[in-house]
């Protein structure tokens, strides 16, 4: 019998190290090596796709759902976001006003979960799934709920949302930039502000995407992508062959993200406990 933790990073054909060929993405995305940024440039000036719908984050945690279309665009949308942005209802909404005919999608493990679901199970005649051609899963330990947690930062450090110039998370802590300050919060602290759904969920790295993608701390400068399937596999072979990625093998990487993979686990679990 397979168990829950035998199986906690879902289905693997591949597991890499990727960074972006592209002298600005990597200026851009220093730690993280920018390799999604690039599959997705690929993606676009190849024709695999007509978009991509992605959340960016305009102001503070707040961030929108925004469809780009030109490599210029994809480059403004990348970063982290640190809140759930509304994105599964608003991404039909989107993909219908720009009629786009094939997208990529750059999502969390649980909205990779209902757009992966819709794509292999369509049950309704609304459904869009024909047309995510990519779906993009990052990993994640959570997003926060960003309303209380703005509201302890004005409250206990007189931080105003406006002020916020970038959230970054480093290991233990969530830095914050606000005006010209530096505002480092041990993540204890602000552990209680993450949204109730992500103390009880189970996928780390998001199982339902094509490629999943993330970073770990031992590897700076390159992202880590696990492939899923032909499509996601194809698709980062592709960019590798046509000069967009530079790629090796990450297989070596597997136990640290299993180890995250297990910590996110065992809280849902004693989370749940709570619950019961
Ligand atoms: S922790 Fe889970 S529920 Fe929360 S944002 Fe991440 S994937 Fe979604």
């Amino acid at each position: 019998m397979i168990g829950i933790t035998d199986n906690l990073l879902g289905s693997v054909v591949g597991v890499y190290l990727a960074r972006a060929k592209d002298e600005e993405i990597l200026k851009r995305k220093v730690a993280s090596g920018g390799a999604v940024t690039a599959m997705l440039i690929y993606a676009l000036e190849k024709g695999l796709i007509d978009g991509v719908v992605t959340a960016k984050r305009v102001r503070g945690f707040e961030g929108q759902a925004i469809v780009a279309r030109t490599r210029e665009e994809i480059l403004e949308a990348a970063g982290n976001k640190w809140s759930i942005v509304p994105f599964a209802a608003r991404v039909r909404a989107k993909i219908e006003e720009e009629d786009l005919k094939k997208v990529a999608v750059v999502c969390l493990p649980c909205q990779a979960q209902f757009f992966g679901q819709m794509r292999e199970f369509p049950i309704l005649e609304t459904d869009f799934g024909e047309r995510i051609r990519y779906i993009i899963g990052l990993f994640c330990t959570g997003t926060f709920a960003f309303e209380a947690l703005l509201n302890y930062l004005r409250i206990k450090y007189n931080i105003k949302a406006e002020d916020i110039k970038n959230i970054t998370l480093k290991e233990g802590f969530l830095e914050i930039q606000h005006d010209d300050s530096l505002l480092q919060l041990p993540l204890k602290e602000v552990y209680s502000y993450l949204q109730t759904g992500c103390l009880v969920c189970t996928d780390y790295t998001g199982m339902w995407s094509d490629i999943s993608a993330g970073f770990i701390e031992k590897e700076k400068g390159w992202t880590v992508l696990i492939t899923r399937n032909i499509r996601g596999e194809e698709l980062v072979k592709g960019a590798e062959r046509e000069g967009y990625l530079e790629v090796r093998d990450g297989s070596h990487v597997m136990g640290d993200i299993l180890r995250a993979a297990r910590e996110k686990l065992a809280r849902a679990q004693k989370n749940m406990m709570s619950l019961l």
